[in-house]
């Protein structure tokens, strides 16, 4: 029936549009996160590679915040850009400009750059002390 031709046409056009459509949010959100650092920046600490730097970083911090060095909760760990993104954009993702501290130490640093952080150690040395660990 001719009928029943262009209602499956219709349909597939449909489908064709809402697929094209999905695929261009993604691309959208792809082109904005390139455009905005901080967006970017969210996206990796959700995405699973963030999830484990943030952990095996909590490590080698031996479970402490970078700014007052008291004992700081995973969960409760922000992590902050050392030097910000506000004024360096380019290193929104830069893993050595990223330290975790509480978040109230971090409100209270603000968009300032942090003093050296004393976890700023020599990656050999951070990799000793992240297998020793493990253990616990
Ligand atoms: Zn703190």
């Amino acid at each position: 029936m001719e009928e029943e031709n262009l209602a499956e046409k219709l349909f597939k056009l449909n489908s064709s549009i809402n697929e094209w459509l999905t695929d261009t949010r993604v691309l959208v959100d792809q082109i904005k996160a390139r455009q905005d650092p901080r967006r970017q920046f969210n996206l990796w600490r959700n995405s699973s590679e963030g999830k484990n730097w943030k952990r095996r970083q909590h490590s080698k911090q031996d479970r402490k915040c970078a700014l007052c060095a008291d004992y700081v909760h995973i969960s409760r760990a922000h992590i902050d850009h050392i030097k910000p993104i506000a004024k360096y954009p380019d290193l929104a993702l830069a893993l050595d400009n990223l330290q975790l501290v509480h978040p109230q130490c971090n409100l209270t640093k603000g968009t300032t750059t942090a003093p050296a952080s004393k976890f700023q150690e020599s990656d050999r040395t951070l990799e000793h002390r992240d297998g020793n660990e493990r253990r616990n």
